[in-house]
This record gives structure tokens, C-alpha cells and sequence, in this order.
């Protein structure tokens, strides 16, 4: 038996270490505080569950799903859209349903790069814009990331030799891990830019309900020219408190949401339809629990902010996101810093390094924590740093 060459270029699983370092400590009878998954901790709002019960019991929902999703489905994203960035699509043709948006990322590069290609993608970010490019056995050219920056993916650098074979650019503000957010500036020098060498620019908006102080972060398919040449990916996992039901969409530039329709009908045949009804009641009804949630982790950020500046760690309070991103104390480096804090204080964090080169020099702390364990957590940080 052999595996296939691209599965042996996966980067390793960069938190097995401090996983194995965990598993010790709990077997000891310490108490671990994770901060390091960025999964949230409330329950999803029980008027989805509720909508969720009743489309369970429908016979019709039982068989096979519309594989690009429901026309009610894509018609409550397009209606999503519509109401909330202003931007029109349509939902025949210019939105397909996901399951998840990892998924849709994922199976993105099957749809537009071969062997040999490049993608652009940030040098802190989601691991799936690489990791599925290297599944597709292409290859990734990481664009610089740097705080200087305000941490926007820098695209002006990319060489010739690289740009001449790149198909995709990644993107994803508000951004995971750093907090960072896009201005609209950005947005329009990106897609010149993706314009100008004929790439598809993906944007991954999955944080863009979760802002806090005023913020309200935009789709990028706002942008003039926009569905020239982007897909944007939207998922309901973070606002909704969703990420075990796995229902996100693409939506944006016909002719890429139609080819990642043609990978995933090949490879899956949808989400169960009750899921997507349940979808539809997310979408389209109050979203109270939403401002409800970023309420709840506004009050988190402030808290795990106020500790980390008391302690010396140099952070900035984010627009945006379920994430604080810290510098490390100097000295340390990503991973010697979060293995400290695991053994000192029993605290999980994430290192910086794991989401790519530039992230080196970093933690990321999620703040998915119920509030009490939360304080604990931070507490504890207190006292032992
Ligand atoms: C959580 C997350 C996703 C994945 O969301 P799913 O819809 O649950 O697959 C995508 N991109 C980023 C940046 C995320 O943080």
C-alpha cells in the first residue's frame, strides 16, 4: 500500500505537542483552561433548534438534498446578502450551499488549480488555504503579513515566476487569527490586483457578525468589480453558534461558484435539507442572538485584553473576531511562550506559528471560554507570569 505523495507534504499537526503536553498534565489530575479552539461555547439559539425539530420529522427531507442546496436555502442567503451588505446575487446561480465553510475552501483548489500551480495565501491564516493546495499538489507562495501592515495580507511583492502559474488568492478580514480588518482601500487594490493577473481572489468572511465598538465589517462583494473576480465564503458556524451542524455558502462570481458546484457534485451530494430549513430561520429571522453574542464576547475581549497589557504583553482590543492576538514576551518565541503558559499557569493558548510563517512571535487566545473558566484563566496568567 501507498499513499498518495501530496499527503506525505502535509505540514505535521503543529499543536501535537502541546495536545501530548495536556493529555500528561490531566492524567496527573491538573486542570487544563483551554483557550486555544476557536468553537463557541453557547448553544446554538433555540429558535433554529426548534425549526431544526420540526424539519427533522419531514419524510421529503429524508432523501436526497439539492446538491448546490435549496432554491429556499440559496434564496435566504442571497435575501442575507441583500439586507445586510446590500449586495445582490443571484440565488440560482451565484450561491451554493456548503457543508461548512472548510469544505467549500477546501474543494475550491480542486476546481482551479493543477500540479504545479500557485496560490496565494497570507502568512498567518487558515491552514486549509494551504493545506488544500497541497492536496491538489500545488503550491502555496505566502504573502507577508506584518502588524506595521495592520496585518493586510501584502500582494505588491509577489514574483513574476510565481504570478505567472498563482490561480487563487486567499483572503479573510475580519481575520483569523490576528483580529485584523480590511478597509475598503485594501478590498479595491486586491481586486485591480486579482483583475490584472487573472486570478480568482476567496475571500472567507466568516467572522464578519461578529464585530464589537460600532464596527461593521463589510462583504467584499460591495466592492466595485467584485463579482469580476471574487467568491466569497460565508458561514453561519461562528454567529450562530453553528459549527457542529456544518451549513455555510458561496456565493459571488457565476462562473467559480459554478465550478465548485461541478467539484462538489462529484465528490458530495449536499446538506441535509432540515439542516438548511434550520439555515433559512438563522438567516432570515431576528438576529438578536447575534448581537447577543457579541455582546457576550466584547465583554471576554475586554477582559483578556486589560489582563494581558497588566501582565506586559503588548495586544490590540480587535474590531472583530472571537480571537485576541498577543505578542510574546521577548525572549520567547511562539511555542516556548505557550508551552510556559501550560506548564506555569495550566492555560492553553495557541502559537502564532501554527497559522504560518509571519505568525512566529505570537499567540492567539480564543475567547470561546465559558466567562467563569475564562477569568480563571486569566487569573492564573496573572499571577504566574
Ligand atoms: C471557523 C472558520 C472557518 C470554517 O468554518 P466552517 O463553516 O465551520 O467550516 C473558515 N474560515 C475561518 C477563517 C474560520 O475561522
Amino acid at each position: 500500500m501507498k499513499t498518495a505523495a501530496c499527503l506525505g507534504r502535509i505540514t505535521p499537526y503543529l499543536f501535537a505537542r502541546i495536545d501530548e503536553r495536556r493529555s500528561a498534565l490531566e492524567a496527573q489530575g491538573i486542570d487544563v483552561i483551554s483557550l486555544g479552539i476557536g468553537d463557541p461555547d453557547m448553544p446554538t439559539p433555540p429558535h433554529i433548534v426548534n425549526a431544526m425539530a420540526e424539519a427533522v420529522r419531514k419524510p421529503a427531507n429524508h432523501q436526497y438534498p439539492d446538491y448546490a442546496g435549496s432554491p429556499a436555502y440559496r434564496e435566504a442567503c442571497a435575501s442575507y446578502l441583500r439586507h445586510r451588505f446590500g449586495v445582490e446575487v443571484d440565488p440560482a446561480s451565484e450561491v451554493l450551499a456548503l457543508i461548512g465553510s472548510k469544505e467549500g475552501i477546501a474543494h475550491l483548489h480542486t476546481a482551479f488549480v493543477d500540479p504545479g500551480d500557485y496560490v496565494l495565501a497570507p502568512s498567518i491564516g487558515y491552514p486549509v488555504y494551504s493545506g488544500g493546495a497541497t492536496l491538489a499538489n500545488a503550491n502555496t507562495y505566502f504573502m507577508p503579513m506584518k502588524e506595521e501592515n495592520g496585518f493586510l495580507a501584502d500582494f505588491s511583492n509577489v514574483p513574476e515566476d510565481v504570478l505567472s502559474r498563482a490561480k487563487i488568492m486567499f483572503l479573510g478580514y475580519p481575520n483569523n487569527p490576528t483580529g485584523a480588518c480590511a478597509t475598503e482601500e485594501y478590498f479595491d487594490r486586491a481586486i485591480a490586483f486579482s483583475l490584472e493577473h487573472g486570478l480568482l481572489l476567496a475571500h472567507d468572511n466568516a467572522y464578519c457578525d461578529l464585530c464589537f465598538d460600532g464596527y461593521v465589517a463589510p462583504s467584499i462583494l460591495e466592492r466595485p468589480h467584485a463579482k469580476e473576480c471574487c467568491i466569497e465564503f460565508f458561514s453561519l458556524s461562528k454567529p450562530y453558534n453553528m459549527t457542529g451542524w456544518r451549513i455555510a455558502f458561496a456565493c459571488g462570481n457565476r462562473e467559480a461558484v459554478q465550478a465548485l458546484g461541478t467539484v462538489k457534485n462529484n465528490m458530495d451530494s449536499g446538506q441535509f435539507t432540515a439542516v438548511q430549513e434550520a439555515a433559512i430561520v438563522a438567516l432570515t429571522q431576528d438576529q438578536q442572538c447575534v448581537a447577543d453574542m457579541c455582546a457576550l464576547y466584547r465583554r471576554r475581549r475586554d477582559l483578556v485584553v486589560e489582563a494581558l497589557r497588566s501582565i506586559g504583553l503588548e495586544c490590540t482590543a480587535p474590531k472583530a473576531t472571537i480571537y485576541v492576538w498577543a505578542k510574546v514576551p521577548a525572549g520567547e518565541t511562539s511555542e516556548s511562550f505557550a508551552t510556559k503558559l501550560l506548564e506555569r499557569a495550566h492555560v492553553i493558548v495557541t502559537p502564532g506559528s501554527g497559522y504560518g510563517p509571519d505568525g512566529e512571535g505570537y499567540v492567539r487566545i480564543s475567547l470561546t471560554t465559558p466567562d467563569d473558566r475564562l477569568v480563571e484563566a486569566v487569573d492564573r496568567i496573572r499571577e504566574t507570569m
